[in-house]
């Protein structure tokens, strides 16, 4: 296997194997391109979708590069194993809230910089399931995809060696194994294990984008538990050190500090000409015959309508009105739980144990589609975000901190609806580079309801059966995604099956948004695999 993924990416042996995390060589001696070269794509972030699509085409000899409006990060030097510390990691551009139930922006929802959100996700990669991709023909609700599982599967099988993914044989969805061994648990897993054994409930371990075990020059991972503040070890996947640094060795460029304020459409043609963007203080334009735009759920859609012109109006691929719509969170209700005897949940990585037994609809409900169930082991702060949002202060926040070390914690993720009205669009205040800011409207529908309290049912009755004396849930959002989805026409979407967007031929968006509906699975692995189905087609010119 590994010889396999070292001939389709090298990045994990490009890596230093001297203690050190970053290949400072490769970053030296990384092509340049001039402004005025018209390079053959110009990718607007250097996340998950947008890593994928560099490191594919570098590969396949193409000229191009990635412009990311944050730093190249070198994990020695610029994280830090403390939450206190990590703030700089997100996007904290300030972006308008509404809706009925508005979504909080900041460390929970993007970041900033080459690797996107992945350097400070928690690295939980589970499969999309087949029934995602029909939702709407089979349950009634959401959408079609334009593309189904098995076109999908393929991608998922490279993408899961090339993080690598840890974890036991996956029975749910379309049932696989993953390249790395599970994981062992801590605390917090042994938890989840136990209280779902009594109830019946099959759970397992993994699937999770952390070596278990040496995996080219990055090391196995040494369960310290700091993976949402970006791992230090090298051990969790993120862009950075999986995708990033083979595209360099193959001839592309990464431009970080780099922010993209507009796509530039030639009037005539109505065709890409490149972008322009906001450096050092100076702005600038990168000609290129393709573009592609990754920018993550909010900045996407909020790029695009940016990018209005006299040929676009209404904003870039707005045409039909479905820039920024159907904008998707899952419901993220948290329990949890106090045990007489210490957890120490925070010894071992977050994403340790799941389930998906609660994943499709089920007939008995009264609601459609479902949810997973998932370790998250809050570190301290976040530990105290979680206690004083059930109103508990001064002398009762610091009772429960102090015994923070006797809580076990599970994390549902809840499939949310995509709703037309859920989306963004551009307010009245102008950020840093004097673009106005998104604003994001979020409400509930009844079924989001009724599925956020299902979960928090069956996360406290885990927790009872495995002994919990005391159980306590909040309730909150994780995991943006949709805002210009992919359909099967432009009345119905923004791009089409390989990502190409209907208006603009020669533009791409290879990002979370383009995902029609969200699962209850975490999107990084499903936004991965996308974009390299993407760059596979668009290499061999097939779309
Ligand atoms: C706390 C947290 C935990 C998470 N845990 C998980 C998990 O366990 N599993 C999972 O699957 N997912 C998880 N996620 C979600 C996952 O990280 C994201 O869904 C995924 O990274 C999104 O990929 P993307 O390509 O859409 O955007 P990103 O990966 O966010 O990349 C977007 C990039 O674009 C750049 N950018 C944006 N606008 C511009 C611009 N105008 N010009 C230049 N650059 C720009 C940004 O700086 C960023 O680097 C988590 C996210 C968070 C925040
Ligand atoms: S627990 Fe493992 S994956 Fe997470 S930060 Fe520590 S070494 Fe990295």
């Amino acid at each position: 296997m590994t010889a396999g993924v070292r001939a389709r990416n090298e990045s994990a042996w490009l890596l230093p194997n001297d203690g050190t995390r970053t290949n400072h060589r490769l970053r030296r001696d990384m092509r340049q391109f001039a402004d005025t070269d018209e390079i053959d794509l110009v990718i607007v972030g250097c996340g998950a979708g947008g890593s994928v699509m560099l490191q594919r085409l570098a590969r396949a000899g193409w000229r191009v590069a990635a412009l990311d409006a944050g730093p190249f990060w070198d994990p020695d030097t610029d994280w830090v194993s403390d939450e206190a510390g990590s703030h700089h990691l997100y996007w904290t551009e300030p972006r308008v809230i509404a809706g009925s139930d508005p979504v909080p922006m900041g460390s929970n929802n993007s970041g900033r910089g080459v690797g996107g959100s992945m350097v400070h996700y928690a690295g939980y990669t589970p499969r999309f399931h087949p029934s995602d991709f029909t939702t709407h023909s089979v349950d009634g609700v959401g959408a079609d995809w334009p593309l189904s599982y098995p076109e999908l599967r393929p991608y998922y099988e490279q993408i899961e060696q090339e993080l690598p993914v840890a974890g036991e044989r996956w029975p749910w969805g379309d049932p696989h194994g993953y390249p790395h061994r599970p994981h062992p648990v801590g605390g917090n897993g042994e938890v989840f294990l136990r209280g779902a054994d009594k109830l019946g409930i099959m759970a397992k371990v993994g699937p999770v984008a952390i070596a278990n075990g040496r995996f080219g020059n990055r090391p196995h991972c040494i369960y310290r538990g700091f993976c949402l503040q970006g791992c230090k070890v090298n051990a969790k996947a993120s862009p950075l050190i999986t995708h990033v640094p083979d595209a360099l060795a193959h001839g592309a460029e990464v431009r970080p500090d780099a922010m993209v304020t507009q796509v530039a459409v030639d009037k005539l043609t109505g065709r890409a000409l490149g972008v322009h963007y906001v450096t050092g203080g100076r702005e600038r334009f990168q000609r290129a015959r393709m573009v592609a735009v990754a920018g993550y759920s909010i900045e996407t859609p909020r790029l695009l309508l940016n990018s209005a012109s006299s040929r676009f109006p209404e904003g870039l691929c707005n045409d039909f009105d479905q820039v920024g719509r159907y904008l998707m969170v899952q419901g993220a209700p948290q329990t949890a739980g106090r045990f007489d005897a210490e957890v120490r949940m925070y010894k071992a990585p977050p994403p340790e144990v799941s389930t998906e037994a609660f994943y499709e609809t089920d007939p008995a409900q009264d609601y459609k589609r479902g949810f997973s169930i998932q370790t998250v082991s809050p570190l301290p702060i976040t530990w105290a975000e979680h206690v004083a949002a059930q109103g508990h202060w001064g002398s009762a926040l610091r009772e429960y901190m102090t015994d923070y070390v006797h809580w076990s914690c599970l994390g549902a993720l809840c499939e949310f609806l995509p709703q037309p009205e859920n989306r963004v669009t551009l307010a009245g205040e102008k950020d840093s580079y004097g673009l106005p800011v998104a604003r994001f409207a979020y409400s509930q529908c009844d079924n989001d309801r009724a599925l956020a309290r299902a979960a928090q049912t069956v996360m406290e009755d885990i927790l009872h059966a495995a002994g919990a004396d005391e159980v306590i849930t909040i309730q909150r959002y994780a995991h943006l995604v949709g805002g210009a989805r992919m359909a099967a026409d432009e009345r119905h979407g923004v791009v089409d099956r390989y990502c190409r967007s209907f208006a603009v031929p020669n533009l791409y968006i290879t990002d979370g948004s383009v995902l029609p509906t969200q699962g209850s699975a975490n999107p990084a692995l499903t936004i991965m695999a996308v974009a390299a189905r993407a760059a596979h087609h668009l290499a061999a010119g097939i779309s």
